[in-house]
């Protein structure tokens, strides 16, 4: 569900036409409906009613102040993998004790930036991040909460750039292994074992490989609750799917319920951290086209055509990454016919496209056209190549719509940037 829709040939977010933001901020631009985000959180946080829960929202997936402020100020905490996402959520409001902290290269000084914060807790990586933790804690004189991201070996069965619950994925702790580290972590003095952690990819679309993960984790923390470790939390990441063209994700209730079944009776909280499932759908990338050109069709059978337009793969990354497909739709009446085109960047790369061969309206320079479900992953992953400055981004609520994000200048992209002075010998200082 998501409030992008057209009326009187205009696609309009929740109340606003497309049209009339980009008018005022210009192209690329992307637009998020905070209806949208605010209805798809409290599906999800409905779905796990029936047991204690945090929801710590993926921030990765989207990390623009206004999109985790919509969530916090719903209740939500939030999921970091970085210090950076750490100053970031707590600048939108989420309160420390909902951050949990994941990743597998934290820094001494992000650790420490997280134990000053009092964070709820650290998801482990591996055993040399554990002693790390522990040796920061200890200078700090705290003790710092942890689990342990478990590795359970289930094949996601989606892209394998986003699966990471495989054994020969960089995540994680194999399960097999976890029972020795935990038993090391629980007589480490400044440390405290909280709960059993694990996430095993993005974009799934079916609920088997999260029952399967579930079922694991559910045998390792009766094991560890046997030896008397004081688990309480149990996470067991995010990584549910949206429909992007024909996929037929399961219902936040359907996954819900599954996740819940395995860990029905623990006397302890699930964390999830849900991302593209609350943002994916709640966004759209609108860009225009600037130039179109015909070329002889590659079956030799008549004509293909490029449309050129001035959004790219810095701003919108994931066809070219992962060779996604987002649908591509007309900001407004779209001309008659159709013909096979694809929808490609000013960027200096064959790599740079939005769509491949894709069966559209013969569209013509100066259209708006919306890239859909462009909320998650989206600008969190754009960056500068070819010194593009970023696009801004926009939330509507009803009928108003604010800018979240300027766009970046030109001057923004190189202003850090610093001439060698060994580069300057030939042109002496005047004076
Ligand atoms: C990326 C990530 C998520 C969110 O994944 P989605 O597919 O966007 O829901 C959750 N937890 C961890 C540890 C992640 O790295």
């Amino acid at each position: 569900m998501h409030h992008f829709q057209t009326r009187n040939g205009e696609m309009h977010c929740e109340g606003v036409p497309l049209r009339r933001i980009a008018r005022r901020v210009g192209t690329p631009v992307y637009v998020y409906s905070h209806a949208t985000l605010s209805h798809h959180y409290k599906v999800f946080d409905a779905a796990f009613a029936s047991m204690p829960h945090v929801i710590c929202y993926s921030m990765k997936a989207n990390s623009n102040g206004s999109v985790i402020r919509s969530f916090t100020n719903l209740g939500s905490g939030v999921d970091i993998v970085s210090g950076g996402e750490l100053a970031r959520a707590l600048a939108a409001g989420a309160p420390p004790g909902k951050i949990v902290y994941s990743g597998v290269g934290k820094k001494v000084w992000e650790i420490e930036a997280a134990l000053r914060r009092g964070i709820l807790m650290f998801n482990v990586e591996s055993r040399e991040e554990l002693e790390a933790i522990d040796a920061v804690a200890g200078r700090m004189r705290k003790r710092a909460p942890i689990s342990i991201r478990v590795n359970p070996d289930v094949d996601p069965k989606t892209h394998p750039y986003i699966s990471t619950g495989l054994k020969k994925n960089k995540f994680g702790i194999h399960i097999g292994q976890a029972v020795k580290d935990y038993e090391w972590a629980a007589r480490r003095k400044h440390i405290e074992v909280v709960g059993v952690d694990c996430h095993i990819g993005s974009q799934l679309t079916d609920v088997a490989p999260f029952v399967d993960a579930a079922e694991r984790v559910r045998s390792l923390v009766d094991r560890l609750l046997d030896m008397g470790l004081r688990i309480r939390l149990v996470d067991i990441g995010g990584g549910l799917g949206i429909r992007y063209n024909d996929e037929l994700p399961p219902h936040p209730k359907q996954y819900a319920d599954a996740v819940v079944k395995a860990f029905r009776g623990l006397p302890v909280t699930l964390v999830l951290e849900p991302g593209r499932v609350l943002v994916g759908n709640a966004g759209v990338l609108v860009t225009e086209v600037l130039y179109t050109k015909p070329i002889p069709a590659p079956d030799g059978k008549g004509r293909k055509y490029f449309f050129i337009v001035d959004a790219a793969m810095n701003d919108l990354a994931r066809p070219s990454l992962y060779g996604s497909y987002h649908a591509i739709l007309p900001v407004g009446k779209a001309p008659r016919g159709k013909v096979t085109a694809d929808v490609v960047g000013p960027i200096c790369e064959s790599g740079d496209f939005l769509a491949r061969d894709r069966a559209m309206p013969p569209y013509a320079a100066g259209d708006l056209l919306a890239v859909m479900s462009a909320g998650a992953y989206g600008f969190s992953m754009s960056s500068n190549y070819n010194t593009r400055p970023r696009a801004a981004e926009v939330m509507v609520s009803g009928s108003r719509f604010e800018i979240v994000r300027e766009r970046e200048t030109v001057r923004d992209v190189f202003r850090d940037e610093r001439t060698a002075s060994f580069l300057m010998q030939g042109r002496r200082r005047k004076s």
